[in-house]
């Protein structure tokens, strides 16, 4: 992926030039450091905060995007953060953990891995959701640090995304209930 092919806010971000892949705003660490598989927790307080997208960093618009398997979908719960739908869409089709089927990266608990390793396991298939608001709860779990769980308004459409060759595809239309 050449960086003058992404939409505008996703090629204003930092670019890992050897994944050919924009660097998303929650995985900057404290530190400086990059790392793809690892969500930073403060990133996703400041997105919450100051309504930002966890992918481009920049100010939401009145649709909002979630990503996740049918369980997220269908309960309205999801750990991971709230993203442009147009940074949804690119994820979708740039991220190589959610883009191919095979590629898995292990070692990480939930609290803390990005989308597309939560749970282990690739969700099969992969819903992409859009709705116009969302609630914040802290999550209390004993042993972990609290988490952030964000509660979607009703949804407004949703698309279905399956594995096929391996690779992920946009299958259509989900039904909202
Ligand atoms: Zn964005």
């Amino acid at each position: 992926m050449n960086r003058h092919e992404l939409p505008p806010r996703l090629a204003a971000r930092p670019f890992d030039t050897r994944r050919g892949l924009p660097i998303p705003y929650v995985s900057e660490h404290n530190d400086g450091s990059i790392d793809f598989s690892l969500i930073n927790g403060t990133r996703v307080l400041d997105c919450v905060r100051r309504s930002l997208c966890s992918a481009c960093g920049q100010p939401h618009e009145p649709q909002i995007a979630f990503v996740g398997g049918p369980g997220g979908f269908r309960q309205r719960r999801y750990t991971d953060a709230l993203t442009h739908l147009e940074c949804a869409q690119w994820s979708l089709r740039l991220c190589p953990y959610l883009a191919l089927e095979r590629h898995q990266r292990r070692g990480h608990t939930e609290q803390t891995a990005a989308p597309g390793f939560t749970q282990m396991e690739k969700a099969d298939p992969v819903i992409l959701a859009v709705t116009t608001g969302c609630r914040v709860e802290l999550l209390h779990e004993p042993g972990y640090a609290p988490t952030v769980q964000f509660r979607p308004a009703p949804w407004i459409w949703a698309t279905r995304y399956e594995y096929s060759h391996g690779r992920l595809t946009e299958v259509g239309p989900q039904p909202l209930s």
